[in-house]
């Protein structure tokens, strides 16, 4: 067991591995991408963070796929970055789509 990896917004991820594709280093981009899922899995986490009483718990392939099949919402997992998409979108309007919704 090694220490806890931050998943979410990694630092790694979101700098050095994203530069390293836009910069078409696309060998050092799947290094830190291997490096960073191996450490997930060295770490021995609970690398899913949905809170649903669920036999799918952490099993990503079925959670996904039950997902794209009901075609109704995301995985929880995805939520965040989605939101994170959609509050920017929506301070265009100063958030009065909430109103409508
Ligand atoms: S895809 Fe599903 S099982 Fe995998 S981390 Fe996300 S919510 Fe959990």
């Amino acid at each position: 067991m090694c220490d806890k990896v931050k998943i979410d917004a990694n630092p790694i991820m979101m700098g050095e591995c994203m530069e390293a594709f836009k910069d078409g280093n696309v060998k050092e981009g799947r290094r830190l991408i291997k490096e960073f899922l191996q450490s997930i899995e060295d770490s021995g986490q609970d690398h899913c963070n949905c809170k649903e009483p669920c036999m799918y718990h952490g099993k990503c392939k079925e959670c996904v796929l039950q997902h794209r099949g009901g075609m109704d919402h995301l995985p929880f997992c995805f939520r965040d970055m989605v939101n994170e998409r959609i509050e920017r979108l929506s301070a265009l309007t100063e958030h009065s789509l909430k109103e409508r919704i």
